[in-house]
């Protein structure tokens, strides 16, 4: 299967191709020429089956169905649930389905895992090595690490904000105690860590040099590994029940992973409502039809703290009926203005989409917290209390309404202290962590110091 670029100034490449490199060359995010037809997870079918039949419909001829089975076993084996995604009943018509029950205790382990063993036999198969950059404010580096500890091709390089990040986040990033995962703390905030990232990938001949590529939420095979929960989750609850997901968002990724289970044929229909804190430019997109550029302030779900949502850009090039040149207009005016209104030829079908946001504050997340601890005696992440927070707002007798629950409540013990008074219990499976030595280095905000890092450290 082919991969297209939104923004239309880049060749169409092969899956892997489209995996490795993230990003299109013009800047565009790649998306399946066509959507496969996938059929719907069978009500006996494992997990990690179901997560080969999603991945192989985009791969086509690229990886043998044998070894992506193999590969998708390996990804789910440490999940500490056997069904990986498990659906909790918390009312009539009410689920939650745990996201968490990976090595990290949040959702990003889900897809992280997985791409970690693709990255890896697919590098092996080219006789390539990587070195992968992120910078993270939590979440996305401990997923990072623990999947790629070990890789045999890939080196990992987290850039991450030194003493803004919570220490049970730092404790999954810096404990692996594998070599080929390095730890940066910079003596900046999280929009330095991200901004020297970007740096260092505008620099195109260090990029070749180096073989840098990326992991983050527009990579395709996250995309496509999250889809699969959604297929899950829909035969658990009944084939033709038709689901309103409610999920806690940031970059879109999630919320997008349904809408692409649906366009493959996995949903019986599709609604699904990005709940978001007062980072809010998703409802701001999807409720008034503006792109609006504002400085990203800080919330109880800091996961969530996202200014510009990435993946926004592939709803967009569906919305215009696929039109690059649309996408590439909307891009290069809110490069420029930092505030641009959807064109009507976008707006009209995005609405018809199935997809709608709404905003929780900080005051309602602390109280959404307290008040399922109150009424159920469970601790829930503030990020999930956003998505629950939504749900009680929407819900209907008659509409079955699926929570997307993104973290353990134990990975942000200060919050949910605050909210209910007492703090989480890590799982056993965390504790370990504890107890760990912490390696990581220091350094300034300096794109060349982080440069000669990667180079001095990357294996060759
Ligand atoms: C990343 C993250 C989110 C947001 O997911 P997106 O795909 O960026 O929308 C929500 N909750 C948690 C706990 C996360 O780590």
């Amino acid at each position: 299967m082919n991969f297209i670029s939104t923004r239309g100034q880049a060749a169409p490449v092969g899956f892997i191709e489209a995996c490795l490199s993230g990003l299109a060359p013009d800047g565009g995010l790649y998306v399946p020429e066509t959507w496969p037809r996938i059929e719907p997870a069978g009500v006996h079918e494992a997990y990690a089956d179901v997560a080969a039949r999603v991945l192989g419909a985009f791969a086509g001829d690229e990886i043998p169905p044998a070894t992506l089975q193999e590969i998708c076993k390996r990804a789910y084996a440490g999940f500490a649930h056997q069904s990986v995604a498990p659906l909790v009943q918390t009312g009539p018509n009410a689920y939650l389905m745990e996201l968490h029950h990976g090595p990290t205790l949040a959702f990003k382990d889900v897809a992280m895992q997985l791409i970690a063993q693709l990255f890896d036999v697919a590098l092996e198969s080219r006789g390539e090595r990587m070195s992968v950059t992120c910078a993270t404010s939590g979440d996305t580096g401990g997923a990072a690490a623990a999947a790629f500890a070990g890789s045999t091709n890939v080196d990992l390089f987290i850039l991450h904000p030194f003493e803004r990040i919570s220490p049970v986040q730092r404790l999954f990033m810096t404990t692996t105690g594998a070599d080929n995962v390095h730890n940066l703390a910079i003596d900046q905030n999280f929009d330095s860590c991200q901004s020297i990232v970007k740096q260092l990938f505008a620099d195109r001949e260090f990029v070749t040099t180096s073989g840098l590529s990326g992991v983050n939420s527009i990579n395709w095979a996250r995309i496509a590994a999250q889809a699969v929960y959604y297929a899950t989750a829909q035969t658990a609850l009944g084939a033709d029940r038709a689901l309103r997901f409610i999920v806690p968002s940031g970059n879109m990724g999630d919320a997008l992973a349904g809408y692409v289970a649906a366009r493959c044929g996995l949903l019986a229909g599709f609604e699904a409502v990005c709940a978001v804190n007062e980072n809010d430019a998703l409802r701001v997109l999807l409720q008034d039809g503006y792109m609006r550029r504002a400085d990203a302030v800080s919330t109880p779900s800091p996961a969530m703290d996202i200014s510009v949502p990435s993946n926004f850009e592939r709803l967009a090039f569906e919305a215009s009926g696929r039109d690059p040149d649309m996408v590439r207009q909307l891009y290069e005016q809110f490069a420029q203005s930092g505030d641009v209104e959807l064109p009507e030829r976008i707006k009209g079908p995005l609405g018809c989409m199935g997809l709608s946001a709404q905003t929780v504050t900080n005051t309602s997340t602390l109280e959404e917290m307290k008040r399922v601890y109150a009424e159920t005696g469970w601790e829930i992440c503030p990020h999930t209390a956003v998505g629950t927070a939504v749900a009680r707002r929407l819900a209907r007798e008659d509409q079955v309404s699926v929570v997307l629950a993104t973290a353990h409540p134990a990975k942000f013990p200060e919050t949910v202290h605050e909210a209910i008074g007492q703090t989480p219990d890590l799982p056993e499976r965390a504790k370990a962590v504890a107890a760990r030595t912490e390696v990581y280095d220091h350094a300034t905000a300096d794109v060349a110091a982080v440069r000669d890092y990667i180079l001095s450290r990357q294996r060759t």
